[in-house]
């Protein structure tokens, strides 16, 4: 099967992850910070170097690091932690529900309300002005997607988080697409709060993720426990990291996140991969370009993209996947998690196929995979 559903987690994961997570499993999986026994204490020395790591990787301060489950929990912390009664929130239109879901409930619990600005592939500054007029005395947090899960479509956060801070608002940022292919620091770039998947663009397994706030922010626990410090206290410690990171950590899980960094920067950084998985897109358009019957959803012309979507017309993208399941390919069809962006972009109908190639992918894969959907657009039966 050759997988091209890396915008869902990548896979494979390189063998120094692998083997860094069986290496903890076997000899050191132990309760890290919650014993003084040697195993515990070398469990807790990695759970130390892998924030560093990430923390370092995202020029943040490790204090400020909080693994998480997935992108979507280190999200749900970013809003429910800093969030307050009666604030307003700024998105954007290319949203996933990882964002759009928490604050729809924060609306309909009445804790806060929020506004949607459209996204205007290609116009920055129509953008911004979308962002810029959704503005109220209320408004305290914009929070937006980087890449967009669906198209592709980067935004311009440098320029938000500059519109953000002119307007004394924190600005928020989904990197679930963006995290390991596009180079993100949180103090240059102007991030306040950055939320990360681990098993997507960083290489480690599922079951990772992480939140990073800058020290501006003091975000509250919303989930509370044992932290394996202050254990005769009532009240869930108020130092970082303890304060957000209740219960035992997924240590085989953060040891393969971390040496998906060291294979991350091996590889070349964020760089290599971007410019190869934007060589492979830009291969698959091409071909798809020429396909009678197929319409790509390239809104953005971008052409740095690592992913796309398309159709073939006239059949479903669930049947289009399908088929390109026997032929052997593993690409996601449907609406990718992302209500807000299949309305905003006119594909709410029909829904997309996603095609998403990753580091280990192969040009020979790309242009076989343009062959099936040939195929299927020309016969609309199995090749
Ligand atoms: N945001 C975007 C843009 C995504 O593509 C995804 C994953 N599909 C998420 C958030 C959620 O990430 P996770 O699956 O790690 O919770």
């Amino acid at each position: 099967m050759i997988y091209l559903d890396n915008a869902a987690t990548t896979f494979p994961k390189p063998a120094c992850v692998r083997n860094a997570m069986a290496q903890c499993m076997n000899c050191y999986a132990a309760n890290p910070g919650r014993g003084a026994h040697p195993l515990s204490m070398r469990a807790s020395e990695a759970l130390f170097d892998a924030r560093n790591t990430l923390a370092g990787f995202f020029g943040a301060d490790p204090v400020r690091t909080i693994f998480t489950a997935n992108c979507t929990h280190a999200i749900n912390y970013a809003l429910k932690g800093v969030l307050q009664k009666g604030d307003h929130v700024i998105i954007s239109s290319l949203e996933h529900n990882a964002v759009f879901r928490p604050l729809y409930q924060m609306k309909t619990n009445g804790t806060i309300t929020f506004d949607v600005a459209k996204v205007v592939p290609n116009d920055d500054e129509q953008t911004l002005q979308n962002f810029a007029a959704c503005m109220n005395d209320r408004t305290r947090l914009i929070f937006c997607t980087h890449v967009s899960n669906i198209f592709g479509t980067e935004l311009p956060i440098r320029k938000l988080a500059a519109l953000a801070h002119k307007n004394g608002l924190l600005f928020g940022l989904d990197a679930a697409q963006s995290a390991g292919v596009f180079p993100l620091q949180m103090g240059t770039d102007g991030i306040d709060l950055l939320c990360v998947p681990g098993h997507k663009g960083l290489f480690g397994p599922m079951g990772t993720g992480a939140l990073l706030f800058g020290e501006n922010i003091a975000p509250v626990s919303i989930m509370e426990g044992g932290t394996g410090s202050l254990s005769m206290q009532a009240e869930q410690p108020n130092e970082y990291p303890d304060r957000l990171e209740s219960g035992t950590v997924n240590l085989p899980g953060i040891v393969g996140l971390a040496a998906g960094i060291h294979f991350l920067n091996r590889a070349g950084g964020c760089a290599a991969v971007h410019e190869w998985e934007a060589f492979l897109t830009n291969t698959l358009k091409e071909d798809l370009s020429v396909i009678r019957g197929v319409r790509q959803f390239d809104l953005v012309q971008n052409k740095d993209a690592s992913l796309l979507s398309f159709v073939i017309d006239g059949v479903s993208v669930e049947e289009t996947a399908e088929l390109l399941g026997t032929c052997g390919f593993a690409v996601r069809a449907g609406f990718h998690c992302a209500a807000l962006a299949h309305t905003s972009m006119g594909t709410a109908e029909t829904g997309t196929v996603r095609v998403s190639p990753g580091f280990f992918n192969t040009k020979k894969q790309i242009k076989n995979f343009s062959f099936s959907v040939n195929q299927i657009a020309m016969e609309k039966k199995v090749c």
